[in-house]
């Protein structure tokens, strides 16, 4: 059978990066930690980085971008990202996606799937060659049920209601930080929903991404995503 394997090398408001590695071919979804970091976290194996797909436009994702393409990484943006982005002979190895057009690297089929944030962000539909299919989405008020079946399902799940509403009670965050999050990233009871909905009967992973320090609690967020009987990673 298949090698697959998922890395979340950072996860959360300070950074993420997330990698997928598959016969011998690697595509990193995020640029928010350095290229030397990513090239630490994976350097137990010598697969070949064959893309990089940017969700949005906001730091903890692109942050490193230019790193990426200044060492050669074919590296993926949205239709509307980066309007003023300056030149740089490294240019060449930038690439935008559409929404929902297929983009197909040598051992990857990405589509980009439109989520709900504050600036334009996507999700993306993966399938790789041996056809493995995975679902990957972060920073996003919610997220519509898809009529497909996915074998590892990677999403964010940045705030239990209760903790943050608890938070804002005990003055602990702002009404703007508040609203902001609950508008525009994911909590544990919106996830739920979306799995609850979701056919899940060859999902063998769910790993849940993004997940606030202050307004979360990845025990609680493992405990309740396990009873979809599947196994669970929190980060
Ligand atoms: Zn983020
Ligand atoms: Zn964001």
């Amino acid at each position: 059978m298949n090698d697959i394997k998922i890395n979340i090398l950072a996860s959360g408001s300070k950074g993420n990066c997330v990698v997928i590695s598959d016969s011998g071919h690697r595509l990193i979804i995020d640029a928010g930690i350095s290229y030397n970091q990513y090239l630490d976290g994976m350097s137990y194996d010598y697969y070949e980085t064959e893309a990089l797909f940017i969700s949005h436009e906001h730091g903890d994702h692109c942050n490193y971008l230019n790193e990426y393409l200044r060492n050669g990484v074919n590296s993926y943006i949205g239709p509307n990202f980066f309007k003023n982005i300056q030149y740089s002979v490294y240019n060449i190895f930038l690439n935008k996606y559409e929404i929902m057009e297929r983009v197909f690297t040598d051992n990857y089929e990405i589509i980009p799937i439109k989520m709900y944030h504050d600036c334009e962000n996507c999700g993306f539909k993966i399938t790789t060659k041996s056809g493995i299919k995975i679902l990957f989405f972060t920073d996003t008020g919610a997220i519509k049920y898809i009529d497909e079946q996915f074998d590892y399902i990677i999403g964010e799940c940045n705030y239990i209601e209760e903790i943050i509403k608890d938070n804002y009670h005990n003055e602990k965050i702002p009404l703007v930080a508040y609203e902001r999050i609950m508008s525009y990233h994911m909590g544990l009871e919106d996830l739920i929903f979306f799995l609850k909905n979701q056919d899940l009967s060859i999902t063998k992973k769910i790993i849940s991404i993004h997940s606030s320090k202050n307004n979360s609690n990845k025990d609680i967020i493992k405990n309740e995503l396990q009873r979809f009987g599947k196994i669970v990673e929190v980060y």
